[in-house]
């Protein structure tokens, strides 16, 4: 199978956001690591005129997964906080869909397809294919692909372009294994480069 990029693709940039990078409130060893690789592909797919989405992690100051709330996580992502703002180094094409999830004080999200609607403008471009890549392998990216390959699209993840929490040691590589079990395929930048996805 060699998936061309076209205009039934959509790259899914999911939570590239300062607090999930090395000097966050709630940093991903290595979590900026994803940036060149997810410039790169952003490039390819606003070259091929496939879609780009950009999610962020956007939450009020008393959201249910801070620990003041009893959640698991440090207080991050605040909307409108520099914390909250994607990574400086992250290039969107001028036309990316930027969605914002999580933004309801007892909304909790990890998945793209969380809540209801946040998906409306990959149906209104009639996207069958979903590359998606960027933090955290084992929540928002794994909760994200398992959503999409249940949901029907045909679902890659971006192999060199996801980091993990691992809160527990191992939690990304089975996060790997999970998806790979649902269908998802894993897939590098270079292999999208050359038009050629196994
Ligand atoms: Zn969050």
């Amino acid at each position: 199978m060699k998936p061309r990029l076209d205009n039934s693709c959509a790259l899914v940039i999911v939570d590239v956001q300062n607090d999930f990078c090395p000097g966050g409130a709630l940093a991903v060893r290595d979590g900026d690591a994803v940036v060149e690789p997810l410039n790169r592909c952003a490039a390819l797919f606003a070259r091929a005129g496939a879609l780009v989405v950009a999610t962020c992690d956007w939450h009020p100051p008393d959201h249910c997964s801070f620990r003041a709330q009893g959640g698991p996580w440090p207080v991050h992502c605040v909307r409108g906080t520099p914390g909250a703002a994607f990574h400086p180094a992250l290039r969107l094409p001028a036309d990316a869909v930027v969605i914002s999830k999580a933004e309801g004080p007892k909304v909790e999200s990890y998945s793209f397809f969380g809540e209801p609607g946040l998906e409306q403008p990959l149906v209104e471009r009639g996207i069958r294919r979903l590359f998606i890549g960027g933090l955290a392998t084992d929540y928002c990216v794994k909760w994200t692909a398992l959503d999409a390959a249940r949901r029907g699209f045909e679902t890659f993840v971006l192999a060199d372009a996801i980091r993990g929490v691992d809160a527990q040691p191992g939690d990304s590589a089975r996060a790997v294994e999970q998806m790979k079990s649902a269908g998802v395929k894993l897939v590098t930048v270079e292999e999208v480069a050359e038009g050629v996805a196994r």
